[in-house]
This record gives C-alpha cells, structure tokens and sequence, in this order.
C-alpha cells in the first residue's frame, strides 16, 4: 500500500491484499454517511486522484438489518439523499443498493471494473460479518479506515478497557496527533463515463419500511445540515451550562447530537474541533469532551474486543458472580417485555421516561441509566433484562443499534466500565438507582407531567 498524504497511516488497515486494479475506487459507505469530515472518503479519493480514475460511494441498504425499524430507515435514508447531492456537486457519483451488503458490493464492484474499495470502520458483529464475506469475495483490495473515532479504535488500545480511567490516559496521549482538522472534499475531475440509473430513495424506503411499524419522528430533522445547525445552536446557547444542566431531563441542557453521530452524518472529531474552539466555561467543555470522546470510544473499545457485547457473559466476572449470587432474591414487581413497552409499570418516572422514547425517538441520557436499571430490578434474570433493554433501546432510539448502547446498558446491568458497589438485594454489588436519588436531582414530577 503506497503512503497516504492525507492520512495517519495509523487510521487505515487493509482487510484484503491484492494488486490495486487501474480501475476506478469504491467507497463502500455504511457507518460514516457524510460526504465531508470524513477520513474514509477521503481517503478513496486521494487514491482515485493518484491514479486517475472516477470515484464512486456505495451504500446498500439491507432490510432485514437486525432491529432496525421505519424511524431508523427514514432518518438513514433521507440523510443518505443530502449526502447523494453533495457527493453529486462534488462530480462524485452515489449509488444506493439493496440487498445483501457483501453480494451486491461484489457484484458492483465487478461490474465497474473497481480497482480498490474503501469502507469504514465498524466494531458491530454484523458489520464485520459483512466485511469478512466482503473480503473473501471482491477481486481487489479492500481498505478499513476509522472515520468514526478520533483516535482510531486499534490504535488506542488492542485490548478491553477496564473502564474509563484506563482508556482516558491512553487517548490523551493520541489526541494531539489525531485532533486535528479535515482537508476539504475535492471536486473530482474524472468522471464516469455511463449515466447510472437514479438513486431510488422513496422506493428503498417503502421496501424496507414493510419490516416495522415504529413511526418516523418529527423533532429530529435528518442529514448533514441539520446535525451541523444543531451542533452550531448547542456551541452558542447550551454547551456553556453543560456541566450544570445535562443531569436534569427537564433542561434542555444536553447536545441531542448523538442520532447525527450514529449515523456519521457529522463527524465527533468536527464537534470535538469546533467545542474545543468555542469560548465557553472550562468545566463544561472538559464534560462534553469526557463524554464525547471518552465514553464514546470507550463504546468502541468495548465492542471491537469483547465479542460478547450483547450478552451476559460479557460482563465481568465479580458482576456475572454478584448477579448470580442475588439471583433469587425476591423482585419488588416482574414485568414482561409487553408491559415495559407499553409503560405500564407502577413508576410513573419510569413510564414517562419509556413514553419519552417511544414519542420522541430519544431519552434524555440521565434517565436512560435509571432506565436500563429499574429493567434488571423487574425481570427474573440478568439474561432477561439485558435482551429487553437492548430490544426496546434500538427499536425505539434513534440512535439505538450503536457501540454506545450495548456498553451503556451493560453498564447498568452488568457493571461493565464500573466497579462494586455496597451489596443490594437483586442488584448485588452493581450500582443501582433510585426513584429517591432521581427526586435528589431533578423535578421529577415536572418530568412526569411533559410525558404521561
Ligand atoms: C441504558 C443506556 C442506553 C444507551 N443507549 C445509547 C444508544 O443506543 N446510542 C447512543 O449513542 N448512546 C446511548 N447511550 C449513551 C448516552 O446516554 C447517549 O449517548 C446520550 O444520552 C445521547 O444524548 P446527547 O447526544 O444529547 O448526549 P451529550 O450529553 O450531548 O453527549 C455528546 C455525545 O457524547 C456521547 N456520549 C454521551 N454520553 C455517553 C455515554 N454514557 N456513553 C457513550 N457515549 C456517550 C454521545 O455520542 C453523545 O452524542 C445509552 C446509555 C445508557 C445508560
């Protein structure tokens, strides 16, 4: 692989080795859905500059994605469609597929004759799934680069973290080489010689739409633009009371970012920059950058090394023991998934918190912790909680089906990234909270009465 002018030779590795081909290169879009900000692209363009050849960024939509629903779809697709027409301007073509990723990546990539694909990076199980198939199937090379995180995932560190403090040191010393700005999307000069067939984006969702019935959401405008308002309108009014206000779900005291990070329509190193360049109260910028950066590649970490992310066993072992231990203590109510869904527990808060997702497609941060551990504290089993509360979260969250999710929710159940706490009945030694500690940090009835 010749050295990249743009890159961080530390950001990319090859997936599959073969000669480069002289045809044109593929970026095979899926995490990273932004045209610019993004290291991946960029990187599929500077090797198609080099050697003279058309660009081309491939998305394919697979509808039998595991829990994704219509509010998932429509949020991807139609910030897919902005994506498209910058990519457009920028005399880059866009070609939305369906189907199974792997196959129909192949079957392009054969067709146009590529000379090397691109993707991004991806600590899922089904993503590297794909990417193995994908590997074994194309004719040419394929590269991974980390578009998501700042310190590339394998660079900060090859193994799990024990939690926060042990990653903290480790990104520390990367960030000064890593956090630093974008070089622009260039217009590129080579274009395609066949028109191809339109994106078809209208039909990809109603074809997809037919696996769920979650409704779409209307607070959260999709894409690129609407990600870089909100984050320009968070920097100036909010990002500077962010330390005092983001534990009270009454305040509109947090980003709300997180559904345009998700789907890499923005880039966390564009809000890490611009939060970092913002005049605003130190402690505020140091807690927004903590959780930002911190407990989001804390996310990936976890994912990319602890292959049972979405199980119990991949707890550690003093949680796996302390939960077995209280494993038949008598619970104060047990709640099928049905009645967790529908909010129909005898905790208004509770209630009003699931009330807030299933409308709005996103629970304030504060709440999501009591949550995921009132959901341990009313099902007979850690097994049980830990597949309703990833169930429920990436069916109903926007930003649901993402590394930042299966971390948090073992975190409430499995004491993933935490440590033992005082020994309570069901919990045992994980850290648990209560309705009391809830009234100590916010108005909760005021909480209760915007949702239920
Ligand atoms: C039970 C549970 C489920 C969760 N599910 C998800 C999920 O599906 N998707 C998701 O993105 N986050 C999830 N989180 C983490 C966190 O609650 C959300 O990222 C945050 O509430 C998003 O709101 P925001 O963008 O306004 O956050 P802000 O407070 O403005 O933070 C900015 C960004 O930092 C990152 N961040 C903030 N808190 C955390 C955290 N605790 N862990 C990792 N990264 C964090 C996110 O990328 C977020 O967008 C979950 C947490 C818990 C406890």
């Amino acid at each position: 692989m010749s050295p990249s002018a743009l890159l961080d030779p530390l950001r990319l590795r090859a997936l599959k080795s073969a000669p480069r081909g002289t045809g044109p290169v593929i970026y095979w879009m899926s995490r990273d859905q932004r045209a610019e900000d993004n290291w991946a692209l960029l990187f599929a363009q500077e090797m198609a500059l080099d050697a003279k050849v058309p660009l081309a960024v491939v998305f394919i939509l697979d509808a039998s994605f595991p829990g994704a629903t219509r509010r998932s779809f429509g949020f991807l697709l139609r910030g897919l469609a902005e994506t498209a027409s910058t990519l457009k301007d920028k005399g880059i073509l866009f070609r939305l597929l369906e189907g199974n990723p792997p196959e129909s990546l192949d079957a392009f990539v054969r067709q146009a004759g590529a000379g090397a694909v691109v993707t991004d990076f991806d600590p899922l199980r089904v993503k590297r799934g794909w990417k193995e198939k994908a590997a074994s199937l194309l004719p040419c090379p394929l590269f991974e680069v980390d578009a998501h995180n700042i310190v590339p995932c394998w660079a900060a560190s090859e193994k799990a973290e024990a939690g926060a403090y042990t990653l903290r040191p480790k990104l520390s010393r990367l960030l000064p080489r890593f956090l630093k700005d974008f070089p622009p999307l260039q217009k590129h000069p080579f274009g395609w010689e066949e028109d191809a067939p339109p994106n078809d984006f209208s039909g990809a969702f109603l074809r997809a739409a037919h696996v769920d019935g979650v409704f779409e959401v209307k607070e959260t405008a999709p894409g690129t633009k609407a990600g870089l308002a909100l984050l320009r309108e968070f920097l100036q009014n909010r990002l500077d009371s962010y330390a005092a206000d983001r534990n009270d779900p009454n305040r509109n005291g947090v980003s709300g970012l997180s559904p345009y990070l998700h789907f890499g329509q923005i880039s966390p190193q564009r809000v890490a920059l611009e939060a970092s360049k913002t005049a605003v109260s130190e402690e505020s910028r140091k807690a927004f950058l903590e959780e930002l950066i911190v407990r989001r590649e804390l996310a990936d970490n976890f994912c990319l090394y602890n292959p049972a992310y979405d199980r119990t066993d991949g707890f550690p072992a003093w949680a796996r023991k302390t939960l077995q231990e209280h494993q038949t203590d008598p619970r104060e109510a047990l709640y099928d998934r049905s009645r967790l869904e529908n909010a129909e527990t005898e905790d208004p808060l509770w209630n009003a918190a699931q009330a807030q997702l299933v409308r709005t497609g996103k629970m304030h941060g504060y709440l999501r912790m009591y949550w995921g551990k009132r959901i341990l504290a009313w099902t007979s089993c850690p097994e049980e909680a830990l597949e309703i509360a990833i169930a429920l979260n990436d069916r109903y969250e926007l930003d649901g089906r993402d590394p930042n999710g299966y971390a948090g929710i073992a975190w409430c159940i499995g004491g993933v990234h935490d440590r033992p706490w005082p020994e309570r009945p069901v919990f045992g030694k994980i850290r648990t909270m209560t309705l009391a500690g809830c009234r100590r940090k916010f108005d909760v009835e005021k909480f209760i009465r915007r949702f239920l």
